[in-house]
């Protein structure tokens, strides 16, 4: 009997560079599917979906034009049975396959999926790497093979030398691993922001197959000015706007934030990145060239700034993911049981700037890193909200949102409900890093000098209410001996007012 191969693509594999897709195989059938399994799994924004299915679609058109033969499953497709295995089983079933190949996935519950179906189907099997990342999902284990904690500070250098990124023979480039110190200022009144790089695709007839099919979602859909890269091509137009236009203020104003722009310096390549229509390679290559080539416009610390989110961060937390799922997905440190008020969902709410970071993600789908880890998650956390509620809200809202990114982020870095696993301190802070960082305090109903009372911020009460009442879990980090001096110089009752004050936003936190 002839070969007869299918190939699995899933909608976050769009690696148009791929090994698979530089011959035209007769014997080969691609796969690609738009599936009621994947709009459903989370209350998704509706950019992100439509994000998905465009890109998606642009990959089977890519695929089609160089020849390859392709089986798209639209969502109201009647053979569509909306579920990855279902689908992959009739297919096998209809079709006479005798190979099963498929792109190892990047989601657990996906891989656990795919690792079921292959028992069950009765034909050969076989998975390959998707060619994306810089490190293999096991290399994790192997860097801290023998060591007590992770370290991101560690896993970054090693990367660093593994691929010459940013090295001068054995030496980092500059002497310096790190320039993260010279990269934290406030973005001043006076400044001017540059506009993001936005496309005016008109997806409307995308978005009408999302409704017809029942498809609930969160989020403005942006249907006929849709601004997102969707190919290959105009995910390297926003990485060059980026290089060209941004990079050169992105360390600088990494942490600031303001109402005058929702994008202000980052590069926005995050959607382009997790669907794979770009590699975290060429981006960190080309960032370093513009160094290495004009080091008269581009210095190291702006450079080595970016380079770090990529190499560092990104690689870091999918080796985490692997390394520490499924029972990373259960974790509760802090045993935090409140729900997420409404307005997460609305961004009504008087509190300056969780308004901005909720309204421009409704809106673009989108809010930058400190917004995520210093306004929504720092809110979050110091609220006590479950943490199985936080992730579903970042899981759902944000176009780049794929768990084995989102997860470790949400869970991990902010809300610290692993205990210590991706960071080594939870990201809390006051009301008075949100006024340095950011022009929101100004404009806000509440005073972020005041801690109880009327005007009180209440990011203030909660945070010292945070600090007491997770004194025992806490108080023995290094990290955090500092604040808890702070809080014992207070007087006794100072203290209980501050307690008492957080206790009354507790109970309006739905009217905040
Ligand atoms: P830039 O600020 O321009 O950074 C460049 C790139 O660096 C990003 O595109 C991203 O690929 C990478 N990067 C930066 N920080 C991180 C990080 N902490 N972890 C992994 N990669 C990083 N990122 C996602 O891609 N998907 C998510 O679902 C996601 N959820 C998050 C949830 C929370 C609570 C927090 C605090 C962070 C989350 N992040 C997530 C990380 C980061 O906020 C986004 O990658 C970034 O905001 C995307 O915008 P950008 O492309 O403009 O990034
Ligand atoms: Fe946010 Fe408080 Fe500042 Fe208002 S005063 S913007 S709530 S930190």
């Amino acid at each position: 009997m002839k070969n007869k191969i299918l190939r699995l693509i899933l909608g976050d594999q769009l690696n148009y560079q791929h090994s698979w897709f530089r011959e035209q195989r007769p014997d080969v059938t691609y796969l690609m599917m738009e599936m009621r399994q994947e709009t459903d799994y989370a209350r998704h924004h509706a950019q992100k979906l439509i994000g998905f299915f465009a890109a998606m679609y642009n990959f089977v058109a890519f695929l089609r034009k160089s020849g390859h033969q392709v089986i798209y499953l639209q969502l109201q497709d009647k053979k569509n049975l909306q579920s990855l295995s279902e689908n992959i089983k009739s297919l096998i079933a209809e079709n006479g396959f005798t190979h099963f190949e498929y792109l190892l996935p990047d989601e657990f519950r996906v891989d656990e999926q795919l690792k079921k179906l292959s028992k069950e189907i009765n034909i050969e099997v076989s998975s390959s790497d998707t060619e994306h990342f810089i490190t293999k999902r096991e290399d994790f284990q192997e860097i801290f093979s023998g060591k007590k904690k992770y370290l991101m500070e560690t896993f970054y250098r090693k990367l660093r030398q593994r691929t010459g990124v940013l090295m001068d023979g054995d030496e980092p480039a500059g002497g310096r691993w790190n320039y993260d110190l010279e990269n934290r200022k406030p973005f001043k009144s006076h400044q001017k922001a540059i506009p993001p790089l936005e496309f005016n695709h008109d997806y409307k007839s995308i978005w009408k197959e999302i409704t017809k099919a029942g498809v609930k979602s969160i989020g403005t859909p942006l249907d006929s000015k849709f601004p997102w890269p969707t190919t290959r091509k105009e995910s390297i137009s926003v990485l060059n706007y980026f290089l060209d236009e941004l990079l050169t203020h992105f360390g600088e104003y990494q942490d600031a934030m303001t109402s005058r722009s929702w994008s202000l310096f980052h590069s926005r390549i995050s959607f382009s990145l997790n669907t794979k229509m770009i590699s975290p390679l060429e981006v960190i290559k080309k960032a370093e060239e513009r160094f290495r080539n004009n080091p008269e416009h581009y210095t190291l610390p702006q450079v080595e700034g970016f380079i770090r989110q990529i190499l560092g961060w990104r690689e870091y937390m999918r080796g985490i993911y692997w390394a520490e799922m499924p029972q990373f997905s259960n974790l509760n440190f802090f045993e935090h049981k409140r729900k997420l008020p409404a307005w997460f969902w609305t961004g009504k709410t008087k509190m300056a700037c969780l308004h901005q970071a909720i309204t421009q993600s409704l809106e673009h789908a989108y809010a930058h890193h400190i917004q995520r880890l210093m306004v929504t998650g720092n809110f979050a956390l110091l609220a006590g909200i479950n943490p199985d509620e936080v992730d579903e809200w970042y899981l759902g809202i944000y176009c780049d949102a794929i768990e084995w990114v989102e997860i470790t982020n949400t869970r991990g870095m902010s809300q610290f409900a692993d205990g210590g696993i991706v960071g080594t301190k939870p990201y809390i802070s006051s009301a008075a890093y949100i006024n340095k960082m950011s022009d929101h305090c100004k404009g806000c109903t509440y005073d972020y000098k005041i801690k109880t009372g009327e005007k009180a911020c209440p990011f203030n009460s909660l945070y010292w209410n945070f600090l007491d009442n997770h004194r025992k879990k806490l108080e023995n980090n290094p990290r955090m001996g500092m604040m808890y001096k702070v809080w014992d110089k207070m007087q006794a009752n100072e203290k209980e007012k501050i307690i008492l004050q957080a206790q009354k936003f507790f109970d309006e936190i739905k009217i905040l």
